[in-house]
Protein backbone atom coordinates (compact mmCIF):
# COMPACT_ATOMS: atom_id res chain seq x y z
CA UNK A 1 0.00 0.00 0.00
CA UNK A 2 1.44 3.55 -0.77
CA UNK A 3 -0.02 6.08 1.17
CA UNK A 4 -0.45 9.32 -0.78
CA UNK A 5 -1.76 12.68 0.91
CA UNK A 6 -5.82 13.90 0.06
CA UNK A 7 -5.77 15.01 -3.25
CA UNK A 8 -5.75 19.16 -3.25
CA UNK A 9 -3.81 19.13 0.14
CA UNK A 10 -0.11 19.85 0.29
CA UNK A 11 3.27 19.17 2.13
CA UNK A 12 5.06 22.19 3.27
CA UNK A 13 8.62 20.69 3.33
CA UNK A 14 11.59 22.34 5.73
CA UNK A 15 12.81 25.23 2.75
CA UNK A 16 9.45 26.12 1.93
CA UNK A 17 8.30 26.05 5.77
CA UNK A 18 10.61 29.19 5.78
CA UNK A 19 9.14 31.09 3.40
CA UNK A 20 5.82 30.41 5.04
CA UNK A 21 6.67 31.98 8.82
CA UNK A 22 8.32 34.65 7.11
CA UNK A 23 5.15 35.95 5.77
CA UNK A 24 3.67 35.05 8.77
CA UNK A 25 6.36 37.47 10.91
CA UNK A 26 5.73 39.98 8.42
CA UNK A 27 2.17 40.17 8.63
CA UNK A 28 1.99 39.94 12.13
CA UNK A 29 4.50 43.04 12.54
CA UNK A 30 2.61 45.13 10.13
CA UNK A 31 -1.05 44.17 11.41
CA UNK A 32 0.31 44.93 14.85
CA UNK A 33 1.16 48.80 13.86
CA UNK A 34 -2.36 49.08 12.47
CA UNK A 35 -3.19 47.44 15.84
CA UNK A 36 -4.85 44.39 15.40
CA UNK A 37 -5.25 41.68 17.73
CA UNK A 38 -4.81 37.78 16.61
CA UNK A 39 -7.29 35.64 17.45
CA UNK A 40 -7.47 31.54 17.24
CA UNK A 41 -10.99 29.91 16.77
CA UNK A 42 -11.43 26.49 15.49
CA UNK A 43 -10.86 24.49 12.48
CA UNK A 44 -14.18 23.07 12.55
CA UNK A 45 -17.77 24.52 13.54
CA UNK A 46 -21.36 24.12 13.86
CA UNK A 47 -22.40 24.03 9.68
CA UNK A 48 -25.16 26.55 10.57
CA UNK A 49 -22.16 28.91 11.15
CA UNK A 50 -21.13 28.77 7.93
CA UNK A 51 -24.98 28.44 5.56
CA UNK A 52 -25.49 31.44 7.81
CA UNK A 53 -23.67 33.96 7.04
CA UNK A 54 -22.19 32.75 3.72
CA UNK A 55 -25.40 32.33 1.92
CA UNK A 56 -27.06 29.08 1.17
CA UNK A 57 -27.32 30.28 -2.55
CA UNK A 58 -23.42 30.95 -2.57
CA UNK A 59 -20.67 28.40 -5.03
CA UNK A 60 -18.90 27.88 -1.13
CA UNK A 61 -21.86 26.57 1.13
CA UNK A 62 -23.87 24.48 -1.79
CA UNK A 63 -20.78 23.59 -3.67
CA UNK A 64 -17.53 23.21 -1.51
CA UNK A 65 -17.98 22.80 2.24
CA UNK A 66 -15.99 19.79 3.67
CA UNK A 67 -19.35 18.95 5.79
CA UNK A 68 -20.50 15.88 7.99
CA UNK A 69 -22.13 14.26 11.04
CA UNK A 70 -19.97 13.75 13.63
CA UNK A 71 -20.39 10.64 16.18
CA UNK A 72 -23.37 12.39 18.04
CA UNK A 73 -24.64 13.42 14.62
CA UNK A 74 -23.66 16.86 14.91
CA UNK A 75 -24.03 18.84 11.79
CA UNK A 76 -20.01 19.81 11.27
CA UNK A 77 -17.84 21.61 8.74
CA UNK A 78 -14.54 22.57 8.28
CA UNK A 79 -14.05 26.27 7.90
CA UNK A 80 -14.43 27.08 4.40
CA UNK A 81 -13.39 30.87 4.97
CA UNK A 82 -12.35 32.97 8.57
CA UNK A 83 -14.68 35.58 8.75
CA UNK A 84 -17.37 33.48 9.96
CA UNK A 85 -15.89 31.89 13.00
CA UNK A 86 -14.66 34.60 13.93
CA UNK A 87 -17.99 36.65 14.34
CA UNK A 88 -19.31 33.78 16.16
CA UNK A 89 -16.47 33.96 18.37
CA UNK A 90 -17.02 37.58 18.67
CA UNK A 91 -20.74 36.99 19.43
CA UNK A 92 -20.30 34.41 21.67
CA UNK A 93 -17.31 35.85 23.86
CA UNK A 94 -19.51 39.31 23.67
CA UNK A 95 -16.46 41.28 22.64
CA UNK A 96 -19.03 43.84 21.55
CA UNK A 97 -18.66 44.69 25.41
CA UNK A 98 -18.28 47.82 26.42
CA UNK A 99 -14.90 46.91 27.97
CA UNK A 100 -13.47 46.44 24.70
CA UNK A 101 -11.77 49.43 22.94
CA UNK A 102 -14.05 50.08 19.84
CA UNK A 103 -13.41 48.88 16.79
CA UNK A 104 -12.40 45.70 17.94
CA UNK A 105 -9.62 45.14 15.06
CA UNK A 106 -8.72 40.95 15.19
CA UNK A 107 -5.93 38.87 12.26
CA UNK A 108 -6.37 35.18 12.13
CA UNK A 109 -3.90 32.83 9.99
CA UNK A 110 -4.68 29.22 9.27
CA UNK A 111 -5.99 26.18 7.07
CA UNK A 112 -9.20 26.46 5.18
CA UNK A 113 -10.99 23.83 3.37
CA UNK A 114 -13.10 23.96 0.57
CA UNK A 115 -13.92 21.11 -1.90
CA UNK A 116 -12.78 22.82 -5.45
CA UNK A 117 -11.17 21.49 -8.44
CA UNK A 118 -7.47 21.66 -7.92
CA UNK A 119 -5.23 23.61 -9.79
CA UNK A 120 -2.75 26.16 -9.37
CA UNK A 121 -3.70 28.11 -6.58
CA UNK A 122 -6.48 26.06 -5.42
CA UNK A 123 -6.39 23.45 -3.44
CA UNK A 124 -8.72 21.96 -0.79
CA UNK A 125 -6.83 22.68 2.15
CA UNK A 126 -5.41 26.40 1.80
CA UNK A 127 -4.36 29.20 3.93
CA UNK A 128 -5.35 32.47 4.54
CA UNK A 129 -4.45 35.27 6.97
CA UNK A 130 -7.16 37.49 7.66
CA UNK A 131 -8.45 40.55 9.42
CA UNK A 132 -12.00 41.45 10.78
CA UNK A 133 -12.64 44.88 12.49
CA UNK A 134 -15.57 45.71 14.30
CA UNK A 135 -17.92 48.82 15.68
CA UNK A 136 -17.25 51.37 13.28
CA UNK A 137 -18.47 52.80 10.19
CA UNK A 138 -16.09 55.42 9.62
CA UNK A 139 -15.03 55.22 6.00
CA UNK A 140 -11.06 55.59 7.56
CA UNK A 141 -11.55 52.26 8.67
CA UNK A 142 -12.19 50.86 5.08
CA UNK A 143 -9.53 52.28 3.70
CA UNK A 144 -7.01 51.80 6.48
CA UNK A 145 -8.05 47.95 5.94
CA UNK A 146 -7.58 48.18 2.22
CA UNK A 147 -4.15 50.01 2.92
CA UNK A 148 -3.10 47.70 5.11
CA UNK A 149 -3.30 44.72 2.78
CA UNK A 150 -1.57 46.52 -0.07
CA UNK A 151 1.16 47.75 2.50
CA UNK A 152 1.41 43.84 3.25
CA UNK A 153 1.56 42.59 -0.62
CA UNK A 154 4.39 45.54 -0.97
CA UNK A 155 6.44 44.79 2.30
CA UNK A 156 6.62 41.08 0.80
CA UNK A 157 8.21 42.21 -2.35
CA UNK A 158 5.22 41.28 -4.54
CA UNK A 159 5.06 43.50 -7.92
CA UNK A 160 1.82 44.30 -10.82
CA UNK A 161 -0.98 44.17 -8.78
CA UNK A 162 -4.17 46.57 -8.68
CA UNK A 163 -6.57 47.74 -6.33
CA UNK A 164 -10.27 47.20 -7.21
CA UNK A 165 -13.22 48.34 -5.18
CA UNK A 166 -17.09 48.20 -5.67
CA UNK A 167 -20.17 49.15 -3.63
CA UNK A 168 -22.67 46.87 -2.97
CA UNK A 169 -24.94 49.65 -0.91
CA UNK A 170 -27.01 49.03 1.73
CA UNK A 171 -30.45 47.42 2.24
CA UNK A 172 -32.18 50.09 0.23
CA UNK A 173 -29.96 49.92 -2.70
CA UNK A 174 -29.82 46.02 -2.59
CA UNK A 175 -33.40 46.21 -3.09
CA UNK A 176 -33.65 48.61 -5.59
CA UNK A 177 -31.07 46.86 -7.66
CA UNK A 178 -32.22 43.65 -7.40
CA UNK A 179 -35.24 44.16 -8.88
CA UNK A 180 -33.95 45.76 -11.46
CA UNK A 181 -31.70 43.18 -12.12
CA UNK A 182 -34.15 40.64 -12.15
CA UNK A 183 -36.01 42.44 -14.51
CA UNK A 184 -32.98 42.85 -16.63
CA UNK A 185 -32.18 39.16 -16.47
CA UNK A 186 -35.60 37.33 -16.90
CA UNK A 187 -36.03 38.07 -20.65
CA UNK A 188 -32.63 35.78 -20.74
CA UNK A 189 -34.33 33.55 -18.33
CA UNK A 190 -33.75 30.39 -21.01
CA UNK A 191 -29.52 31.12 -21.39
CA UNK A 192 -28.79 31.34 -18.05
CA UNK A 193 -26.72 28.56 -16.72
CA UNK A 194 -28.69 25.88 -14.69
CA UNK A 195 -27.02 27.72 -11.04
CA UNK A 196 -28.17 30.96 -12.45
CA UNK A 197 -31.80 29.62 -12.89
CA UNK A 198 -32.21 28.79 -9.32
CA UNK A 199 -30.33 31.66 -7.96
CA UNK A 200 -32.23 34.77 -10.38
CA UNK A 201 -34.97 34.74 -7.86
CA UNK A 202 -33.72 34.12 -4.75
CA UNK A 203 -30.50 35.66 -5.33
CA UNK A 204 -30.13 37.58 -8.76
CA UNK A 205 -26.50 38.91 -7.65
CA UNK A 206 -24.97 35.58 -7.41
CA UNK A 207 -25.32 35.18 -11.42
CA UNK A 208 -22.96 38.55 -11.33
CA UNK A 209 -20.23 35.92 -9.90
CA UNK A 210 -21.66 33.49 -12.17
CA UNK A 211 -18.15 31.53 -13.36
CA UNK A 212 -20.38 30.84 -16.62
CA UNK A 213 -18.94 32.28 -20.00
CA UNK A 214 -22.43 32.45 -20.97
CA UNK A 215 -23.85 33.76 -17.89
CA UNK A 216 -20.63 36.38 -17.84
CA UNK A 217 -21.69 37.46 -21.05
CA UNK A 218 -24.80 38.52 -20.87
CA UNK A 219 -24.52 40.21 -16.92
CA UNK A 220 -22.01 42.54 -18.91
CA UNK A 221 -24.30 44.51 -20.07
CA UNK A 222 -26.47 44.32 -16.83
CA UNK A 223 -27.07 47.65 -15.22
CA UNK A 224 -24.80 48.85 -12.39
CA UNK A 225 -25.39 49.03 -8.55
CA UNK A 226 -23.69 52.04 -8.38
CA UNK A 227 -26.64 53.72 -10.30
CA UNK A 228 -28.72 52.32 -7.60
CA UNK A 229 -26.65 53.47 -4.08
CA UNK A 230 -28.51 55.07 -1.87
CA UNK A 231 -27.91 58.60 -0.65
CA UNK A 232 -25.90 57.08 2.57
CA UNK A 233 -24.19 54.63 0.56
CA UNK A 234 -23.24 56.98 -2.22
CA UNK A 235 -21.67 59.12 0.28
CA UNK A 236 -19.68 56.50 1.68
CA UNK A 237 -18.69 55.14 -1.31
CA UNK A 238 -17.58 58.41 -2.22
CA UNK A 239 -15.71 59.40 1.03
CA UNK A 240 -13.83 55.82 0.42
CA UNK A 241 -12.87 56.95 -2.71
CA UNK A 242 -11.53 60.00 -1.96
CA UNK A 243 -9.71 58.98 0.95
CA UNK A 244 -7.66 56.65 -1.00
CA UNK A 245 -7.31 59.24 -3.27
CA UNK A 246 -5.54 60.65 -0.54
CA UNK A 247 -3.17 58.42 0.61
CA UNK A 248 -2.19 57.90 -3.36
CA UNK A 249 -3.51 54.28 -3.27
CA UNK A 250 -4.44 53.76 -7.37
CA UNK A 251 -7.74 51.78 -7.63
CA UNK A 252 -10.41 50.94 -10.31
CA UNK A 253 -13.99 50.30 -9.70
CA UNK A 254 -15.45 47.76 -11.16
CA UNK A 255 -19.49 47.68 -10.68
CA UNK A 256 -19.97 44.26 -11.45
CA UNK A 257 -17.86 42.71 -8.66
CA UNK A 258 -20.11 41.13 -6.00
CA UNK A 259 -17.80 38.46 -4.31
CA UNK A 260 -18.56 35.10 -3.04
CA UNK A 261 -20.13 35.65 -0.11
CA UNK A 262 -23.75 36.79 0.35
CA UNK A 263 -22.86 38.83 3.69
CA UNK A 264 -20.98 41.56 2.05
CA UNK A 265 -22.44 45.31 2.03
CA UNK A 266 -21.11 48.89 1.07
CA UNK A 267 -17.04 48.89 0.01
CA UNK A 268 -15.92 45.28 -1.26
CA UNK A 269 -12.35 45.41 -2.83
CA UNK A 270 -9.71 42.74 -4.37
CA UNK A 271 -6.52 43.14 -5.00
CA UNK A 272 -5.14 41.56 -7.94
CA UNK A 273 -1.85 40.18 -9.25
CA UNK A 274 -1.37 39.56 -12.80
CA UNK A 275 1.59 36.95 -13.29
CA UNK A 276 1.64 34.50 -15.93
CA UNK A 277 2.13 31.55 -13.14
CA UNK A 278 -1.09 31.92 -11.95
CA UNK A 279 -2.68 32.00 -15.48
CA UNK A 280 -3.38 34.40 -18.20
CA UNK A 281 -6.10 36.48 -16.09
CA UNK A 282 -6.10 39.20 -13.41
CA UNK A 283 -5.40 36.61 -10.40
CA UNK A 284 -7.38 38.11 -6.48
CA UNK A 285 -4.35 36.95 -4.00
CA UNK A 286 -6.75 39.03 -1.62
CA UNK A 287 -10.10 39.89 -1.28
CA UNK A 288 -12.43 41.26 1.57
CA UNK A 289 -15.43 44.11 2.22
CA UNK A 290 -17.85 45.58 5.33
CA UNK A 291 -19.99 43.35 6.35
CA UNK A 292 -22.29 45.73 8.14
CA UNK A 293 -25.17 43.27 9.62
CA UNK A 294 -22.91 39.71 9.80
CA UNK A 295 -22.53 40.48 13.73
CA UNK A 296 -26.60 40.67 14.14
CA UNK A 297 -27.39 37.38 11.73
CA UNK A 298 -25.17 35.81 13.95
CA UNK A 299 -27.09 36.29 17.24
CA UNK A 300 -24.96 39.89 18.28
CA UNK A 301 -26.07 43.04 18.59
CA UNK A 302 -26.02 45.38 15.58
CA UNK A 303 -22.25 46.07 14.96
CA UNK A 304 -20.68 46.57 11.44
CA UNK A 305 -17.22 44.71 10.58
CA UNK A 306 -14.89 45.12 7.65
CA UNK A 307 -11.94 42.81 6.39
CA UNK A 308 -9.95 40.29 4.19
CA UNK A 309 -9.01 37.45 3.45
CA UNK A 310 -5.61 37.01 1.90
CA UNK A 311 -4.50 33.45 0.21
CA UNK A 312 -1.20 32.43 1.72
CA UNK A 313 -0.51 29.56 -1.41
CA UNK A 314 -1.22 32.37 -4.20
CA UNK A 315 0.67 34.46 -2.73
CA UNK A 316 3.80 32.68 -2.01
CA UNK A 317 3.10 31.16 -6.11
CA UNK A 318 3.40 34.85 -6.97
CA UNK A 319 6.69 36.04 -4.39
CA UNK A 320 8.19 32.83 -6.37
CA UNK A 321 7.67 34.14 -9.83
CA UNK A 322 8.68 37.54 -8.98
CA UNK A 323 11.73 36.70 -7.10
CA UNK A 324 10.54 38.12 -4.05
CA UNK A 325 13.56 38.20 -1.50
CA UNK A 326 13.25 35.59 1.49
CA UNK A 327 15.07 35.42 4.12
CA UNK A 328 17.66 32.70 3.98
CA UNK A 329 18.14 29.85 6.55
CA UNK A 330 20.53 30.57 9.57
CA UNK A 331 23.94 29.48 9.56
CA UNK A 332 25.11 26.79 11.81
CA UNK A 333 26.75 28.59 14.44
CA UNK A 334 29.11 26.04 16.01
CA UNK A 335 29.61 22.03 14.79
CA UNK A 336 31.76 20.00 17.02
CA UNK A 337 33.73 17.01 15.83
CA UNK A 338 34.71 14.20 17.84
CA UNK A 339 37.32 12.05 17.09
CA UNK A 340 37.10 8.86 18.70
CA UNK A 341 34.00 7.16 20.87
CA UNK A 342 35.43 8.09 24.24
CA UNK A 343 34.87 12.23 23.04
CA UNK A 344 31.23 11.29 22.53
CA UNK A 345 30.26 12.28 26.25
CA UNK A 346 31.88 15.37 26.22
CA UNK A 347 30.69 16.53 22.57
CA UNK A 348 27.70 16.10 23.92
CA UNK A 349 27.96 18.64 26.72
CA UNK A 350 29.75 21.09 24.45
CA UNK A 351 26.77 21.69 22.06
CA UNK A 352 24.46 21.15 24.78
CA UNK A 353 26.26 24.14 26.67
CA UNK A 354 26.40 26.10 23.33
CA UNK A 355 23.15 26.21 22.83
CA UNK A 356 21.81 26.72 26.27
CA UNK A 357 23.84 29.97 25.46
CA UNK A 358 21.42 30.64 22.66
CA UNK A 359 23.25 29.50 19.86
CA UNK A 360 22.86 26.73 17.23
CA UNK A 361 25.04 24.07 17.07
CA UNK A 362 25.25 20.31 16.03
CA UNK A 363 27.42 17.26 16.09
CA UNK A 364 27.61 14.19 14.61
CA UNK A 365 25.13 11.16 15.47
CA UNK A 366 26.11 8.72 12.55
CA UNK A 367 29.74 7.58 13.79
CA UNK A 368 31.09 9.23 10.85
CA UNK A 369 35.16 9.64 10.36
CA UNK A 370 36.41 12.86 11.07
CA UNK A 371 36.56 13.69 7.29
CA UNK A 372 33.25 13.68 6.54
CA UNK A 373 32.25 15.33 10.14
CA UNK A 374 34.34 18.15 8.78
CA UNK A 375 32.52 17.58 5.26
CA UNK A 376 29.36 17.86 7.12
CA UNK A 377 30.45 20.75 8.99
CA UNK A 378 31.44 22.75 5.63
CA UNK A 379 27.77 21.90 4.14
CA UNK A 380 26.33 23.30 7.23
CA UNK A 381 28.34 26.34 6.89
CA UNK A 382 29.08 26.32 10.39
CA UNK A 383 30.70 29.63 11.65
CA UNK A 384 32.67 27.58 14.21
CA UNK A 385 34.38 24.05 14.01
CA UNK A 386 35.69 22.93 17.23
CA UNK A 387 37.07 19.28 17.45
CA UNK A 388 38.17 16.93 20.23
CA UNK A 389 40.25 13.97 20.26
CA UNK A 390 41.45 11.92 23.09
CA UNK A 391 44.71 14.13 23.46
CA UNK A 392 42.51 16.76 23.95
CA UNK A 393 40.13 15.54 26.16
CA UNK A 394 43.14 14.47 28.37
CA UNK A 395 44.10 17.95 28.71
CA UNK A 396 40.55 19.07 29.16
CA UNK A 397 40.58 21.70 25.51
CA UNK A 398 39.15 21.55 22.30
CA UNK A 399 40.82 22.79 19.06
CA UNK A 400 38.59 25.45 17.64
CA UNK A 401 38.61 27.29 14.23
CA UNK A 402 36.78 30.39 13.14
CA UNK A 403 36.07 29.66 9.39
CA UNK A 404 35.57 33.03 8.46
CA UNK A 405 39.30 34.07 9.06
CA UNK A 406 41.05 30.50 9.22
CA UNK A 407 42.08 31.27 13.11
CA UNK A 408 42.72 28.03 15.02
CA UNK A 409 43.34 28.09 18.78
CA UNK A 410 43.05 25.72 21.44
CA UNK A 411 40.48 26.33 24.25
CA UNK A 412 40.44 25.03 27.88
CA UNK A 413 37.15 23.36 27.87
CA UNK A 414 36.46 25.30 30.95
CA UNK A 415 36.30 28.77 28.91
CA UNK A 416 34.06 27.08 26.73
CA UNK A 417 31.42 26.10 29.63
CA UNK A 418 32.01 29.36 31.37
CA UNK A 419 33.08 32.30 28.79
CA UNK A 420 31.73 31.11 25.89
CA UNK A 421 29.78 33.88 24.28
CA UNK A 422 32.29 36.34 25.82
CA UNK A 423 34.91 34.92 24.07
CA UNK A 424 33.43 33.62 20.63
CA UNK A 425 30.17 35.54 20.54
CA UNK A 426 31.44 38.02 18.16
CA UNK A 427 32.19 35.65 15.41
CA UNK A 428 28.50 34.84 15.70
CA UNK A 429 26.70 37.97 15.61
CA UNK A 430 24.08 37.55 13.37
P1 LIG B 1 -12.06 32.54 -6.27
O1 LIG B 1 -12.98 33.43 -7.04
O2 LIG B 1 -10.65 32.53 -6.77
O3 LIG B 1 -12.62 31.17 -6.03
P2 LIG B 1 -13.05 33.36 -3.73
O4 LIG B 1 -13.91 34.53 -4.00
O5 LIG B 1 -13.69 32.04 -3.51
O6 LIG B 1 -11.91 33.23 -4.83
P3 LIG B 1 -12.41 34.28 -1.07
O7 LIG B 1 -13.43 33.44 -0.44
O8 LIG B 1 -12.62 35.73 -1.15
O9 LIG B 1 -12.07 33.70 -2.52
O10 LIG B 1 -10.99 34.01 -0.39
C1 LIG B 1 -9.97 35.01 -0.30
C2 LIG B 1 -8.68 34.52 -0.90
O11 LIG B 1 -8.38 33.20 -0.48
C3 LIG B 1 -8.69 34.41 -2.42
O12 LIG B 1 -8.45 35.64 -2.99
C4 LIG B 1 -7.56 33.45 -2.66
O13 LIG B 1 -6.32 34.11 -2.60
C5 LIG B 1 -7.68 32.50 -1.50
N1 LIG B 1 -8.40 31.28 -1.88
C6 LIG B 1 -9.73 31.08 -1.98
N2 LIG B 1 -10.01 29.81 -2.31
C7 LIG B 1 -8.81 29.18 -2.43
C8 LIG B 1 -8.41 27.84 -2.74
N3 LIG B 1 -9.30 26.89 -2.99
N4 LIG B 1 -7.08 27.55 -2.78
C9 LIG B 1 -6.15 28.50 -2.50
N5 LIG B 1 -6.47 29.78 -2.20
C10 LIG B 1 -7.78 30.12 -2.16
MG1 LIG C 1 -13.93 30.34 -4.73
Amino acid sequence: MKYQRPKGTADILPEEAVAWSYIENVAKKLFANYRFNEIRTPMFENFEVFSRSAGDTSDIVTKEMYDFHDKGDRHITLRPEGTAGVVRAFVENKLYGPEQIKPVKLYYMGPMFRYERPQSGRLREFHQIGVEAFGSESPNLDVEVISMGMHLLKKLGIQNFKLVINSLGDKETRKAYREALIAYLEPHFDELSDDSKERLHRNPLRVLDSKDKNDQKLVANAPSILDYLSDDSKQHFETVKQLLGDLNIPYEVESSMVRGLDYYNHTIFEIMAHDKVLGDGDVTVCAGGRYNGLVEELGGPETPGIGFGLGVERLLLLMQAQNAALPKTNDLDVYVVAIGDETKAETLKIVEKVREYGFSADQDYLNRKPKSQFKTANRLNAKIVMTIGNDELAKQVVNLKVMATGDEQQVKLEDVYKNFPKLFGKFLEK
